[in-house]
């Protein structure tokens, strides 16, 4: 199909962010065009279930859409499936579909996302290798679980973490291999390290930190992973979960400005460097008043909270986005761990509770001054941070 079409307002990217800024606009009684358009096959979908409920017992019943199916319809947003934009044109106001579909906009959100980071090493291509970001993937590996014994896990961020744990409940033995010396001990610094690595222990999950893959052995099929430490591990199947990068491409090619990280460059208020084109989620980074410097954060309600925040200034009423930064990440039904903050770095940390009995509340501290907040069994806890944090941070001036 192709053709020519008009919207007011152009929604690229079917993920959360996308959809909180169809709901927002039509929240604040916006009554004209909403496109969305998005290459994947399926509408809008929440991503974090990939790694928990959609490895888990009940998967078969759990719907991570978004919305109902209904609900496009009767909020009269045009949903596009399957239908990527190949190009974008800021200055005639125009976006190109792969089928040759051309649509004009008067604004713009590009909702791009991440895509996922590939391990390149030998025996890369190699059955049985998988990673996960959209719930086919996870049904896939569900599958193939199913009467296999040994998974080895690639990765120590939350990915590789909340996949041993899913997949441990399941029953198989996991192990996880990382180059840093303890799980989610980039994010989370190393005193909670160790406790997430004891946890993972006393759930039967090997551990293996401090080296790389180096490759995948197997005929067709993996078999063993093999580290550069020289350790050969046997695997029926293998999880891949080392990250992402922002899927900036569309933008970079429409001539927009691109940040340090890769994502389009934005102002406080989301605005890409084209007119009438904003950003949201994963692809966005923007300057936070919360840190005082661009950034670009991938969790799952900042992506929904800047859907609404660059709704809002489609629809001139710009704001700058100050939300603090809040994400979860679960350990199959093991544990819940809940951040607030915007701490890439601190240099203390001061913990209420008990670490070893899953209820405490770790506070990360910049020249004094609380920057995060990790805890688990204590949300009242995600309040006062967001107090704490919530103001402009002012870096401290280097001596
Ligand atoms: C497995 C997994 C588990 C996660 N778990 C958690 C969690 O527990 N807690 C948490 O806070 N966060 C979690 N996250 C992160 C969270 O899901 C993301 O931050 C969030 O999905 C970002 O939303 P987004 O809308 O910015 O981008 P995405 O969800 O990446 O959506 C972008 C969309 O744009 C589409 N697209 C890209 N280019 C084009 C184009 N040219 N044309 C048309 N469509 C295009 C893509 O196909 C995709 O549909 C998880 C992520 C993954 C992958």
């Amino acid at each position: 199909m192709s053709g020519t079409s008009r919207t007011d307002m152009l929604l690229i990217g079917g993920g959360v962010a996308s959809a909180s800024a169809a709901a927002e606009l039509r929240r604040q009684g916006f009554t004209g065009s909403v496109d969305l358009v998005t290459r994947e096959p399926l509408a809008p979908y929440h991503r974090p279930p990939v790694t928990k409920d959609l490895l888990g017992p009940g998967a078969d019943r759990h719907d991570p859409a978004v919305y109902a199916d209904d609900w496009w319809q009767t909020h009269s947003i045009r949903l596009r499936t399957r239908s990527a934009v190949a190009s974008l044109d800021v200055a005639a106001h125009t976006t190109t579909l792969d089928d040759g579909t051309v649509i004009g906009y008067d604004k713009a959100l590009l909702a791009t996302g991440a895509g996922i980071r590939r391990l390149r090493v030998d025996g890369a291509a190699l059955e049985g290798i998988h990673y996960l970001r959209a719930p086919g993937n996870a049904h896939r590996l569900r599958k193939e679980a199913h009467g296999a014994r040994h998974a080895v896990i690639v990765g120590g961020s939350f990915i590789a973490v909340e996949t041993a744990a899913s997949l441990t409940a399941l029953g198989m033995h996991c192990t996880l291999v990382m180059p840093e010396p303890a799980p989610l001990h980039t994010a989370f610094g190393p005193t909670v390290a160790a406790t997430v690595a004891g946890l993972l222990r006393s759930r039967g999950v090997d551990l293996v930190c401090g080296e790389h893959v180096s490759a995948f052995a197997g005929t067709g099929r993996v078999g063993e992973v093999v580290t550069d430490a020289g350790r050969k591990l046997p695997a029926d199947l293998v999880v891949v979960g080392i990250g992402a990068t922002a899927d900036a491409r569309l933008g970079a090619t429409a001539g927009l400005t691109i940040g340090a990280t890769g994502g389009l460059l934005c102002d406080a208020e989301l605005r890409t460097s084209a007119p009438d084109v904003f950003a949201a989620g994963d692809v966005c980074e923007f300057l936070s008043p919360i840190h005082g410097q661009h950034v670009r954060v991938e969790h799952e309600r900042h992506a929904q909270a800047q859907g609404v925040t660059a709704a809002r200034g489609m629809l001139g009423k710009p704001a700058p986005h100050a939300e603090v930064p809040y994400f979860w990440t679960d350990l199959s039904d093991w544990l819940r761990l809940e951040y607030v903050g915007a701490a890439p770095t601190w240099d203390s940390e001061r913990i209420d509770g008990s670490l070893d009995d899953g209820d405490f509340t770790v506070w990360y501290e910049l020249a004094g001054r609380v920057v995060g907040a990790l805890t688990a069994g204590r949300p009242a806890d995600l309040d006062r941070a967001r107090n704490l944090i919530g103001s402009p941070f002012t870096r401290p001036t280097p001596c």
